[in-house]
């Protein structure tokens, strides 16, 4: 049995975003994160290794028709997101993952991801609806904030704008260690590219690029 330790993580998670949420109301804050608003699924969302794994083994158990249409869009966009990220050494380093803090997205490609196009995520419905809401990364699930939801839009979008309450910021300052717990040094990196490598790891471990704790076992 595979011990995926992510999967023990999202229950934690999602009870202390609900507490911080609960309380950025009680303080008369108005959340602006609603089902069906998708803007914040057009950025640029970093996941974890682990993460990236929870994602491809929940792939691996969907029918074969909706694998496959996931599959073909996780190539798209990982390849779209490469070509962009591969216009400087720096961000070449990015492309093929985040191995460590020198790793960082140039600011240039940054904006350029942001502003240049919209990005949907290869899990988006045309609903605006998240198809992978079970396996979403912690990423997903913190975001909250309780500016005008359209200044998370791709066209708009600056983070100097988002209005995220005190509250959230340290309910994802606690957060953080845990995926930390659960993540080992492993990096983070672009979702897409994160789950094409993912699968290619479950498919043939020889390529798996990390041994973190949540892909261990028999
Ligand atoms: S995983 Fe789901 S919630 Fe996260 S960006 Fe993709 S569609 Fe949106």
């Amino acid at each position: 049995m595979t011990l995926r330790l992510q999967q023990h993580l999202y229950p934690i998670i999602d009870i202390m975003v609900k507490e911080a949420v609960r309380d950025v109301n009680d303080e008369g804050s108005k959340v602006s994160c609603r089902k069906g608003c998708d803007h914040c699924c057009h950025l640029l969302v970093e996941i974890s290794w682990t993460e990236a794994l929870e994602m491809a083994y929940w792939l691996a158990e969907q029918p074969e028709s909706e694998r496959n249409h996931f599959i073909a869009r996780i190539h798209d966009n990982a390849k779209d997101a490469r070509e962009l990220f591969l216009q400087s050494r720096r961000d070449k380093q990015y492309a093929d993952r985040v191995l460590d803090e020198e790793a960082e997205i140039s600011e240039a490609t940054h904006d350029a991801y942001f502003y240049d196009k919209k990005r949907p995520c290869p899990f988006l419905s045309t609903e605006g609806v998240c198809l992978a809401y079970e396996v979403r990364p912690s990423t997903c699930r913190t975001h909250v904030v309780t500016s005008p939801a359209e200044l998370c839009s791709a066209e708009v979008s600056d983070s100097d704008d988002y209005d995220i309450p005190e509250r959230i910021d340290d309910m994802r300052d606690e957060i953080a260690p845990l995926n930390i717990a659960v993540n080992g040094d492993s990096g983070w990196g672009h979702l897409a590219i994160m789950v094409e490598l993912a699968l290619a790891s479950i498919q043939d471990p020889s390529k798996m690029l990390h041994t973190p704790l949540a892909a261990s076992g028999a």
